[in-house]
């Protein structure tokens, strides 16, 4: 296992708390894990550079601690961890900046200390903005006890460059890795809406047992339909069909068998009518068809196709084998009349159809 798999491996170890949002501690996580090997380095560097045991015994402090921090989110709440460097990340930055002096930058953790914070979801506006003052007076504390003028970094030495320069480059590394979170959580969270949206539209249209559209979908579909074929200028068709003496196969078969039935055929239907155009549960079992670019006769010839096809299935459920037949009544649609009325001229035709003996397509 390589280093750096083994850190994201540490990152991203999730909180034994289930309520919690792994994010924030994802994040403190990454800002330490960059901040430990730095002070460490630091540390050694303030020892052998001859800066002396002031800055070395800070840095010490402030590796012990981000460690126990470090420690604490796996075991704390997030919330805990974040309290806990916030208050011990201002007071060591601040006493590095004493030390080092203003232009060394080590204050300007704070303000990646005050972002953590802003990133945190479960934190409410208040607190917020109750943590900004905060960082404003910290920084002012800290501001004010700083010298002015010279400090241990002599202007110009290589120990002046090594800490200025690091801390700039860290502190650009730090707040990228805090851009990276809030961008993330916004990308997460757009990915996730669209998500729903599409779900939440599926359920909408969709008939749950047989998962063909619905009535609701299935008029909005025959509208495009419609649009499409007066700017294309052709013919299209619409068609009910109704299982013959359903109500037999649900009293002798139970329910159950009813429904395994109405699934079957829908997945059947669906095969058929994918190149021809398409098919709706328009009611209990009672199924619409949309047959674009096909005159009456034609229409009547494909769902005599069809009816011809279910007439030779056999359904078997649990121990039974069900055959069934389907009546089917078709009519062209016609823009003075409107879809509805084509509907119901084909409902009409359906009825027909039952009336004369079932099993039929009547157009
Ligand atoms: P016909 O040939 O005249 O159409 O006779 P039928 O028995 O099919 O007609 P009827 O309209 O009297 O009965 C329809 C039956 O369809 C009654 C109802 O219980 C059944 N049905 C409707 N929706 C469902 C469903 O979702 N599941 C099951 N199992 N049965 C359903
Ligand atoms: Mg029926
Ligand atoms: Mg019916």
């Amino acid at each position: 296992m390589g280093l750096f798999h083994r850190l994201h491996e540490l990152i991203i170890k999730e909180s034994p708390f289930e309520d919690e949002a792994n994010g924030l501690l994802f994040l403190i996580r990454t800002v330490l894990i960059i901040w430990m090997p730095f002070y460490l380095i630091m540390g050694i560097y303030s020892l052998i550079s001859g800066l002396g045991m002031q800055p070395f015994i800070v840095f010490a402090a402030g590796l012990v601690i981000y460690g126990g921090v470090f420690a604490e989110t796996y075991t704390r709440r997030s919330k805990h961890c974040l309290y806990y460097l916030l208050i011990s990340a201002t007071i060591i930055t601040g006493l590095l900046t004493i030390v080092f002096g203003w232009r060394a930058s080590f204050q300007n953790f704070v303000y990646i200390n005050f972002l953590i914070l802003w990133y945190d979801p479960t934190s409410g506006s208040k607190k917020k903005a109750i943590s900004s003052i905060f960082m404003a007076i910290s920084m002012c504390v800290i501001s004010f006890f700083t010298p002015f003028g010279q400090t241990i970094l002599t202007p110009g030495t290589v120990p002046h460059y090594v800490v200025v320069y690091s801390n700039i480059i860290l502190f650009s590394i730090c707040l990228s890795i805090v851009a990276y979170y809030f961008c993330n959580q916004y990308i997460e969270s757009e990915h996730k809406l669209r998500e729903y949206n599409s779900k939440l539209k599926q359920i909408a249209e969709t008939d749950p047992l047989t998962k063909l559209m619905n009535r609701r979908s299935a008029e909005k579909e025959i509208q495009e339909v419609v649009k499409e074929s007066t700017s294309l200028k052709y013919m299209f068709c619409l068609a009910i069909g109704d299982i013959d003496f359903f109500k037999n196969v649900n009293d002798t078969y139970g329910h159950e068998a009813g429904d395994y039935i109405l699934q079957t055929l829908a997945e059947e239907f669906k095969n058929f009518m994918k190149a021809r155009g398409f098919v709706a549960r328009w009611g209990g079992e009672e199924f619409l068809f949309v047959l674009p670019r096909v005159n009456g006769d034609e229409a009547m010839a494909i769902l005599d196709e069809l009816r011809h096809q279910i007439k030779e299935k056999e359904f078997v459920y649990k121990d039974n084998t069900i055959k069934l037949t389907m009546t089917f009544g078709v009519e062209e649609f016609s823009k003075i009349t409107g879809v509805d009325k084509t509907i119901e001229e084909a409902d009409k035709k359906l009825y027909l159809g039952k009336q004369s003996g079932r099993d039929k397509v009547v157009f």
